[in-house]
């Protein structure tokens, strides 16, 4: 088989703060093969924005990548090694300089969430297109022009001659995003990292975004990490999914899997709290409680505090990530020890915020909990 465009092995951020270190990404692994759309899900807090911003080498102080390695096309973008006790970057790692001249802008691009953030609202969109464009490719300045006219025109902007001209305030929200798409692809980057990129925008432009990304990515055959909290976004962009809560991976599939096999307790409450075309329910389930802190995150699994499942075993024990189903090609991961020989089965309910809400026991089957301990 061969190698993923991008490889993310056991990455590990940490932001060094007053109140203590926020682990805000602990170990996360996944790849994103060529011409993939890989989703990052969660709540707010999981961890998603700073894997990419990781990935991207674009993490800020107090924030620093303390461990792993991501391989983008054989290179590696990030390489910490641990050497007598002390870790430092490897001498293989590509420089800051090669980020910022090879990786970011030619390579991997970035769409971010909010359209007038990214925009600088004194110079034209076409000219903030086209001095990207100058930047990132050999082209002259006439050359650079004519292919932001093009790409505005890729991503459906009406009048693209006339328009360039206008400021981005001219622009609504959804044609700012659109502007964002036609940088991000201007330089004909192998990989997208797009950061909730239809999140301010309205269900009816949302839908008009992704199916222009459907579009675009089927001509370009790019790559994308989609990093969303709406499940139903994941359903209609990505090729696979990877969950993640307090800065870790707890499921990864193919998306048919994630949404019809769902194995982790946390996925099945994500899928819960959304409405579903395939499903009938009266009510939406919203996820009890909130986040813990990832400066002092629980013990074992580290949603046992909000599941509905868990049991005495999972704050003793730290699941493992495994791959669990029958199919031949085992691609779906879990984090759970609900699929461990660890004594789960055996072991009495446990009084989490989720059972108090819910009632002794949750959503757990009575008669799986006939003679345990509430
Ligand atoms: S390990 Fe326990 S607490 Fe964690 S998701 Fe599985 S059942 Fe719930």
């Amino acid at each position: 088989m061969s190698e993923p465009l991008l490889r993310v092995e056991n990455l590990e951020t940490r932001f060094y703060t007053e109140e203590g270190v926020v682990r805000a990404v602990d170990g996360v692994s996944f790849d994103v093969e060529e011409g993939e759309i890989v989703g990052l899900v969660g709540e707010s807090g999981a961890g998603k924005s700073v894997a990419t911003t990781s990935i991207m080498r674009l993490v800020e102080e107090p924030g620093e990548i303390v461990g792993g390695r991501v391989e983008f096309k054989g290179e590696p973008i990030v390489d910490i090694v641990e050497e007598d006790g002390e870790r430092r970057r490897s001498d293989a790692m590509l420089s800051d300089r090669e980020m910022r001249t090879r990786i970011r802008g030619r390579e991997i691009a970035i769409i971010f969430q909010d359209p007038m953030e990214a925009l600088n609202p004194v110079f034209t969109v076409g000219s903030q297109l086209r001095e990207f464009i100058e930047i990132n490719r050999d082209v002259s300045k006439e050359e650079a022009k004519e292919i932001a006219i093009e790409m505005l025109h890729e991503v459906g902007i009406p009048e693209p001659e006339s328009r360039y001209d206008s400021y981005p305030h001219q622009f609504s929200g959804g044609m700012r995003q659109r502007v964002l798409i036609a940088m991000a692809l201007s330089c004909e980057p192998s990989l997208i990292v797009a950061d909730e990129p239809t999140t301010a925008l309205d269900v009816t432009v949302e839908g008009q975004i992704l199916d222009l990304v459907d579009a675009l990515q089927d001509k370009y055959d790019t790559s994308f990490i989609w990093v969303t909290h709406d499940m139903g976004v994941v359903a209609e962009v990505c090729d696979r999914v990877n969950v993640m809560y307090l800065g870790e991976i707890i499921e990864q599939a193919p998306v048919d899997d994630l949404f019809y096999e769902t194995k982790h307790p946390y996925t099945e409450a994500l899928l819960r709290s959304i409405p579903r075309p395939d499903q009938r329910v009266d009510e939406l389930e919203p996820i009890t409680g909130v986040m813990p802190e990832a400066i002092d995150p629980p013990s074992g699994c580290r949603f046992h505090t909000r599941c509905p499942e868990a049991r005495e075993v999972c704050p003793r024990v730290e699941p493992t990530h495994q791959a669990v189903g029958d199919g031949e090609e085992r691609d779906h991961y879990v984090s759970c020890v609900k699929y461990e020989d660890v004594g789960y089965d055996d072991a009495p309910p446990l009084d989490t915020e989720a059972t108090s809400a819910f009632g002794a026991g949750g959503f757990v089957d009575e008669a799986e909990t006939d003679g345990g301990e509430p």
